[in-house]
């Protein structure tokens, strides 16, 4: 055992992912995490953007089993029809029903102290903790995610994504030939709860015919969940604390690089805490040097992502970027590298 422990408080991916590296190499760890395993989140359950190194350095290739692999988008506008190309890099789908659970059987296996439903409340920065507690909520926020697993759903290609008024909705093939629908929309579009309420949204937004394909469908109710206050704040955390995935920054979900960025958010973390761990760097050094990691590899890949996301949501924008689609004018290869 290395002689100075680590804490994490949050047990979603970046957590997990970071707590099960950390135990490989002889860290104790103790996680805390305020809900339990297994659970459906809130979404789109498709990760670009995840290179095999990373796979590789957090050891992440056995949790990542039976993912479904994407090549092909469809984008709708609307009810028109579809514009069709190909991933410049193929993407992976996994239910985070099963990968989070995966992540916290592993991090048990490996010997971590892992607290559940222990949420940690008001926890001051301290040598040697680390906060991956998630997207930063602001109640003011216009928008609200939800989510849902569907079975016999047919997909036009590996991933369809529609656009609609004030939101945009993605649907990818999981694994048990599940679909997973998840979209951002603008809070009060419609009335209801549960998947009506996703229905109704899709109704309003002008995606009448999506929310006709998707209720023939056989809808797993424990599957259906919502979360308001979705914000993409980008004011960087206090530079006193060492932080994760979402709590760090969280990308706008369309890039489906949100998990991506959890991991890799884990992955340049790693080398200092292990440093710290045993002893042979200050926290003060471990932290600068996180910090200094996270932003060079996040800063641009946030900035494209900020600057494309109004094209998704507005009726005039999502027109230009659908014409620049159908005229084979957008720079589909270096959108996708800006982005992951
Ligand atoms: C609508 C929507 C669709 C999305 N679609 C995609 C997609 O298709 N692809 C993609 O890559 N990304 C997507 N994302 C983003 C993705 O879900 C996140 O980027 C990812 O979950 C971040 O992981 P994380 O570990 O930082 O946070 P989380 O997975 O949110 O985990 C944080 C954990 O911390 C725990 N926690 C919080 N506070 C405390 C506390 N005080 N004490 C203890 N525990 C605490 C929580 O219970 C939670 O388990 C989407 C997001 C939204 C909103």
């Amino acid at each position: 055992m290395t002689p100075r422990p680590i804490e994490i408080i949050g047990g979603g991916l970046a957590g997990l992912a970071l707590g099960c590296a950390l135990r490989r190499e002889g860290v104790e760890v103790t996680l805390h995490e305020a809900g339990d395993y297994p659970r459906h989140r809130v979404c789109g359950e498709f990760i670009a953007g995840l290179r095999p190194a990373t796979i590789a350095r957090l050891g992440l290739g056995p949790m990542l089993a039976g993912a479904i692999e994407h090549r092909r988008v469809a984008w709708f506008l609307r009810n028109a029809p579809p514009h069709s190309h190909t991933l410049p890099a193929p993407a992976i789908a996994l239910s985070r029903f099963a990968l989070d659970a995966r992540l916290a059987a592993t991090f048990t296996a490996l010997g971590g102290d892992l607290r559940l439903r222990s949420r940690v409340a008001a926890v001051e920065p301290r040598a040697g903790r680390v906060f991956a507690t998630g997207r930063r909520r602001q109640t003011a926020s216009p928008w609200l995610g939800l989510k849902l697993h569907a079975h016999g759903l047919s997909l036009a290609q590996d991933l369809e994504m529609h656009l609609g008024e004030n939101c945009y909705v993605g649907l990818a093939r999981i694994e048990d030939g599940g679909v997973n629908v998840c979209g951002l929309f603008r809070r009060g579009l419609a009335a209801g709860t549960g998947a009506t309420l996703l229905l109704n949204c899709l109704r309003a937004a002008g995606l009448a015919a999506l929310a006709d394909r998707i209720a023939r469908a056989r809808i797993d109710p424990a599957s259906v969940c919502a979360v308001a206050g979705v914000a993409f704040d980008r004011r960087p955390p206090p530079t006193t604390r060492l932080c994760l995935g979402d709590t760090l920054a969280m990308i706008p979900p369309f890039t489906g690089n949100g998990m991506a960025m959890a991991f890799q958010s884990a992955e340049l973390a790693l080398a200092p805490l292990l440093a710290y761990a045993r002893g042979t760097a200050p926290w003060a050094e471990a932290l600068r040097a996180a910090q200094r990691a996270q932003r060079n590899k996040f800063r641009m890949r946030l900035v494209s992502a900020d600057a494309l996301h109004p094209f998704l949501l507005g009726r005039r924008r999502q027109r230009w970027l659908a014409a620049l689609g159908r005229a084979r004018l957008l720079p589909f290869r270096p959108l996708f590298a800006a982005l992951h």
